[in-house]
């Protein structure tokens, strides 16, 4: 994975974690990740299996995303989480990686 992604002209930094305190955004908690939409930052645990990774950063991807959008569809994270691991598993799924790729 790339140690950074550009979300609609915004640099975010992509930090991979050895803990999962680590990985929340005040060390005070236990995260498989976090977006930081301030500072513009994403911490991931690297300790997660490829599929937990994987969807774990889709949904931080989608927290700066609806930052930089001022979209409010992570204001409930319960619905918000559904509807990521929905778009993760239709895109799985369907085998539909292939349409990111260049
Ligand atoms: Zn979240």
């Amino acid at each position: 994975m790339n140690k950074q992604i550009n979300v609609f002209g915004t640099i975010y930094k992509i930090n991979l974690k050895n803990t999962m305190v680590e990985t929340s955004i005040d060390n005070d908690e236990e995260d498989e990740g976090a977006c930081e939409i301030r500072e513009k930052y994403i911490n991931i645990f690297k300790g997660l299996k490829e599929a937990s990774f994987s969807k774990t950063a889709l949904h931080e991807i989608g927290h700066a995303i609806c930052a930089e959008y001022n979209c409010d569809l992570d204001k409930d994270e319960k619905m918000y989480d559904t509807f990521m691991s929905g778009l993760y598993d239709t895109v799985m799924r369907n085998k539909l990686q292939y349409l990111f790729k260049e």
